[in-house]
């Protein structure tokens, strides 16, 4: 096989550990799994294969292309898609197992003839997808099959007061619908309390080890780790300038290892000069401009680095997002195709 000089090692524990804590955290209430963005770029059949094992039993794609790439879909567990069921979906949706996530009166018609159970969305404040509360009091869901009415927090993330408004407006909305179960909670959301869970959550980034409120900063671990092999080791003198547009000039010798990885790799140009890797107990920081395919650090701290060795980058999530001014869902999704995956 082909080595690859770069690697993406996944660790299989914490992806089930956040699980846990995220389902503990909703309280009474089921947790699921998004796992759209193929798992948010991780990898969705490898996810839900873990997640799975752990107990997890409802799985939420964008699309019917992701619901697909997911089958031989398993008959004991429930797979939503996000989007719905526009004009160009109905003959692939009417005969799969998974669900549409009705969110609009066209949606609805559309399906209401297929007598199948649904999904239903509605917008209490995104202004996103989903259906208005007005049509639901005007009876648009009537007939249908529910089996979750959901709804999406805006600013989970923040201490803002339209989360309580969304959660009132929610449950006001519901106690007029027949729904199975209830769900308005991602991954901040379940950490705003079990007040917020109802029946069924759906996180997707803190399963990931992002963090989407500082509740959960103790708990969830990092998922992804991204290692890359120094191609090249050099050292530079006082004046010297290290990259595109020479955006790093020396103030005196350093010792520098270029690393194979750049932004064709998800490691975009946001780490220039503030990116990090990890040697031994220290950081070794990116020094100029991330290229297409490569990436220079400073290694003065760490002279037994040598070409062929592996370094870590700092993947940590909330502080590669402080790095690079990426948010930690872009930087997840944005992962590229050359790593060697692993589970681990
Ligand atoms: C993506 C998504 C989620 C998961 O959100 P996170 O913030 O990643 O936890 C949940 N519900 C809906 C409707 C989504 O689109």
């Amino acid at each position: 096989m082909v080595h690859r000089p770069l690697r993406l090692t996944l660790d299989s524990d914490a992806l089930v550990s956040n699980w846990h804590w995220l389902a503990h955290k909703g309280g009474g209430a089921a947790c699921g799994a998004a796992v759209k963005a193929n798992a948010y770029g991780l990898g969705a059949r490898e996810v839900v294969k873990r997640l799975q094992d752990a107990g997890c039993r409802d799985f939420f794609v964008s699309t019917w292309a992701e619901a697909e790439a997911l089958e031989p879909w398993p008959g004991d567990l429930a797979l939503s898609v996000l989007h719905g069921v526009g004009p160009d979906d109905m003959a692939v949706a009417a005969t799969r197992i998974a669900r549409p996530v009705l969110n609009s009166p066209e949606q609805v018609a559309r399906w209401r003839e297929t007598g199948r159970p649904c999904d239903v969305m509605v917008d209490t404040g995104i202004n996103r997808l989903g259906v208005s509360p007005g049509d639901v009091a005007a009876g648009l869901l009537d007939g249908l099959r529910i089996e979750t009415l959901m709804s999406h927090l805006a600013s989970g993330e923040e201490d803002s007061d339209t989360n309580e408004m969304q959660r009132k407006a929610f449950r006001e909305v519901a106690a007029g619908v027949k729904a199975k179960r209830l769900s308005l909670s991602n991954s901040a959301g379940v950490c705003l309390g079990t007040r917020f869970a109802f029946d069924l959550t759906r996180p997707g980034l803190a399963l990931y080890g992002g963090i989407p409120r500082p509740e959960a900063a103790p708990h969830i671990r990092q998922v992804a780790r991204v290692e890359a092999q120094i191609i090249q080791r050099r050292r530079i003198v006082a004046g010297d300038r290290v990259g595109y547009g020479g955006t790093f000039v020396a103030d005196r010798a350093h010792e520098l290892a270029t690393l194979n990885i750049g932004y064709a790799d998800g490691y975009l140009r946001g780490f220039a000069n503030t990116g990090r890797a990890r040697t031994g107990d220290g950081f070794a920081p990116v020094t100029g401009r991330v290229s297409m395919d490569l990436t220079t650090i400073c290694v003065d701290a760490a002279p037994e680095l040598r070409e062929g060795d592996w370094v870590e980058i700092d993947y940590d999530l909330p502080e590669a997002a402080a790095q690079s001014g990426l948010s930690q869902y872009e930087l997840l999704t944005t992962l590229g195709a050359r790593f060697a995956r692993r589970w681990a």
